[in-house]
């Protein structure tokens, strides 16, 4: 079987998971909508697809795909030039992104009626988890198809999770991800109530790193500049994981909560603050942004229009 891999969706995350790939002698050619993301990818001397018949010629033993949300997933596994009627029985379908548990147990369960192995892989970690292969993958599907998954997995990740069967991964993101959505607030309105209180947000930082208000927020990725080098909130909040993204994922956990009668007053309230965040103009900022309605008049950072 030729060692082929097919990645499509190489912006923020796919571009520096598919470097990963490459570096570790992988072949790979990349596939993107975007012109923007197609010339990072050059800049990079990735191969280049025109389209998706050009990205799947020769014999393709996986595709990966890092993309927005279910609907992009979905026409592009199930559409009108859906792969899943263009790849051969024996590749493996990853896909990356996280999206709806419908969407992805609707597609998984096409390939399988095809006789296609697949799993849904969403990945926590960021775009520094991305670029330092130190991703978390949370995988849906077979033991089959994760046990043949997880050696590619391993080169771009750290922490491989079978989480269950098709869907289970995203099930288990969406869950991470309400966490994430609250746990954001939550250090942005410590810091800011820190900053209001003139207490040095610095060495309130370094305490709660230290202290049981800590939380990946604090720690890995600070709402506030000057805490942490390299976070988005020093670079005027250029994403990073986008707001919109985030506002994506609370709704998805609503809509899961709902389903299932969960009781989510955190998530509720983090979902309305995200979407009207949003709504406000402000979905391409970094999710980290949250800290800007927090903070009110208090907040002074720079911000990227
Ligand atoms: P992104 O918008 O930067 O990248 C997605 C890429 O998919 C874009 O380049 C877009 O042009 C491309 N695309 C869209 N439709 C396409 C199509 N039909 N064919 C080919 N390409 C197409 O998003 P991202 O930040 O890389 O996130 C990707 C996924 O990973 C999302 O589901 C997100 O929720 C998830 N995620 C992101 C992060 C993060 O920190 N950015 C962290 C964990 C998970």
């Amino acid at each position: 079987m030729s060692e082929l891999i097919a990645f499509i969706g190489v912006g923020n995350m796919g571009n520096p998971m598919a470097e990963n790939l490459i570096k570790a002698g992988k072949k790979v050619r990349v596939y993107d909508v975007s012109k923007e993301m197609i010339n990072k990818a050059k800049e990079k001397k990735f191969d280049i697809a025109n389209n998706i018949d050009d990205l799947l010629t020769g014999s393709v033993s996986t595709v990966i795909t890092m993309l927005p949300a279910g609907k992009h997933s979905k026409e592009v596994y199930l559409g009108k030039e859906g792969i899943i009627n263009k790849v051969s029985k024996d590749c493996l379908l990853i896909d990356c992104s996280t999206i709806d548990i419908k969407t992805s147990v609707e597609i998984g369960t096409t390939a399988k009626e095809k006789g296609i192995k697949m799993i849904d892989a969403p990945v926590s970690g960021g775009i520094m988890g991305a670029k330092n292969a130190t991703l978390t993958f949370l995988v849906g599907g077979s033991k089959d198809a994760f046990d043949l998954a997880k050696p590619l997995l391993e080169i771009m990740g750290k922490n491989i999770f079978h989480a269950g069967e098709l869907g289970c991964g995203n099930g288990a993101k969406i869950c991470n991800n309400m966490a994430l959505g609250i746990s954001m607030i939550g250090a942005s309105e410590a810091l800011m109530l820190a900053k209001r209180l003139n207490i040095d947000i610095k060495k309130v930082h370094e305490i709660m790193k230290n202290a049981s208000g800590n939380s990946w927020p604090i720690s890995v990725y600070p709402p506030l500049p000057g805490l942490k080098e390299g976070v988005p909130s020093n670079n005027k909040y250029r994403p990073g994981f986008s707001a919109g993204m985030m506002s994506k994922d609370l709704k998805l956990a609503i809509e899961c909560a709902e389903e299932v009668k969960a009781n989510t007053p955190l998530g509720s309230n983090a979902n309305n603050i995200y979407d009207k965040f949003c709504k406000e103009g402000n979905s391409n900022k970094d999710f980290s942004a949250i800290s800007k309605v927090v903070g009110g008049d208090a907040w002074d950072y720079e911000i990227d229009d």
